[in-house]
């Protein structure tokens, strides 16, 4: 039986943010979801409550945690699909009995897929898309009650998977997969800018997956390198460009205790816990923090990143620490890494908002000339009006929210202002 139950002191994982919904549905059936999603004036999803911003919110939220996960696997189409309420950790688990694997996961395995699929979550790699690039095909309720289906190769495919939440209800998601691999990771400290900025594609392409870790201080804190275990013995670097091996594991922030973190130090082991920075069962990063993240085209990796660096001043007494990944190119309509290989700035905050938001105007100001596209799931200051010249595709997306949706239903105040607005 469905369950309702009060939104109003329901907070988001950072608790920077509490939904104002009234009601916070928890459907065990998808027949539930439709009759919940047919009668709702304004809903919304809640996934697993990681990002940064109301862009989850609505009068009404459903929950889809209490459906059954159903993951099943075809082999034949090299897939594997379930209900879309599965975290990344759990389908994981699942893929292990099979021995399968996914491409790529973000810093941490605790968020739902849908959640991560709707916005465009990324891990890193310079040839791996964003995380929403495996959907082979989903199915959504619509604000009608209807379930509508849509796969790879369909006209609205690319429409529909970044859908920020506003299509509908995503009810289960099939993903492609790939046998089971091994990966290790090495972490490197100390890395000179002038390194970076004279071997910066060697950099980025000297392991599967590359993270670059920085509070813009005299050099680079850490490089995390992510490596395929394969059946050609490895050659161990001692350093990176002058960066030297770490000897014992890290956290992305230097000084914290490791704990939560991913082992490291060439360690093989299974892809699922090395290529998260953080472990599943553990609190991931830091805890008590904001990020904010920017994609944009990798041809302006350098010059962004010193405009950053002029701002070293002003972001230091806010920052934890920045991250630089990279991806590749994609042709999901609102997805970040849209139409252009892509460079990510990320940025873990201190969970201090006002103060957060104040350095968010300089610091977009700053990326600006390098049409910087903001993270959907994180802090960031920028309305519609600015955001909208960024994604060429976004007409086509606002056709489609009004055909799959016309009266509104999963059009929120985020999307209002952030997506469709002229504020
Ligand atoms: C510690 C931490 C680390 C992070 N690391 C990364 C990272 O490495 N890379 C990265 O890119 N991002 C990262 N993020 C951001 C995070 O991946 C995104 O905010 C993501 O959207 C969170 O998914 P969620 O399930 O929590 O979604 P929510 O925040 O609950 O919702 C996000 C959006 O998805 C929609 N949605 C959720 N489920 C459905 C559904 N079934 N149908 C339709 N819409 C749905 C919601 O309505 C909403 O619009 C991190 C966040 C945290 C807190």
């Amino acid at each position: 039986m469905q369950q309702l139950s009060a939104a109003s002191s329901e907070r988001n994982w950072a608790g920077n943010y509490t939904y104002r919904a009234r009601k916070l549905h928890r459907p065990t059936s998808v027949e539930q979801v439709q009759e919940i999603v047919a009668n709702a004036e304004k809903v919304h999803v809640l996934g697993s409550r990681h990002s940064f911003n109301d862009i989850a919110d609505s009068s009404e939220l459903v929950s889809l945690t209490a459906i059954p996960p159903e993951i099943r696997v075809d082999r034949q189409a090299g897939t594997v699909s379930f209900a879309a309420g599965t975290t990344y950790g759990g389908l994981a688990e699942a893929l292990m009995a099979e021995g399968l694997a996914l491409h790529n996961l973000a810093s941490l395995p605790h968020i739902s897929v849908a959640g991560a699929v709707a916005t465009g979550t990324h891990g890193s790699g310079d040839a791996n898309g964003n995380l929403a690039t495996a959907v082979a095909s989903l199915e959504l309720v619509t604000s009608s009650g209807e379930i509508v289906r849509a796969s790879r190769g369909e006209p609205r495919f690319d429409g529909m998977v970044v859908g920020l939440g506003a299509l509908g209800a995503v009810i289960r998601l099939t993903l492609d997969v790939e046998a089971a691999y091994d990966a290790r990771q090495r972490v490197f400290e100390g890395l000179e800018w002038k390194m970076l900025f004279d071997h910066f594609d060697d950099i980025t392409s000297c392991g599967y997956s590359v993270s670059i870790f920085t509070r813009w201080g005299p050099r680079i804190d850490q490089v995390w390198v992510k490596s395929r275990v394969t059946n050609v013995p490895e050659s161990v670097r001692s350093e990176l460009f002058g960066a030297v091996a770490a000897t014992v594991d890290r956290h992305p922030i230097l000084g914290v205790d490791p704990v939560n973190c991913s082992p490291q130090l060439g360690r093989p082991g299974l892809w699922s816990e090395r290529l998260p920075h953080f472990r599943m069962g553990f609190t991931p990063s830091i805890g008590e923090e904001l990020q904010s993240e920017y994609m944009l085209p990798r041809q302006h990796a350098l010059p962004a990143i010193e405009a950053v660096r002029g701002l070293a001043e002003k972001l230091r007494p806010v920052l934890q620490v920045c991250e630089i990944r990279t991806m590749a190119a994609d042709q999901l309509w609102m997805s970040p890494a849209y139409g252009r290989d892509t460079v990510a700035m990320h940025f873990t905050w201190q969970p201090e908002q006002e103060r957060v938001e104040a350095v968010l105007v300089d610091l977009e100001a700053a990326l600006a000339p390098f049409e910087a596209r903001p993270h959907w799931g994180k802090v960031f200051v920028a309305r519609a009006g600015a955001i909208a010249a960024l994604y060429e595709r976004l007409p086509d997306f606002v056709r489609l929210v009004e055909d799959l949706d016309p009266h509104g239903v999963f059009r929120n105040a985020w999307f209002e202002s952030r997506v469709v607005g002229v504020a």
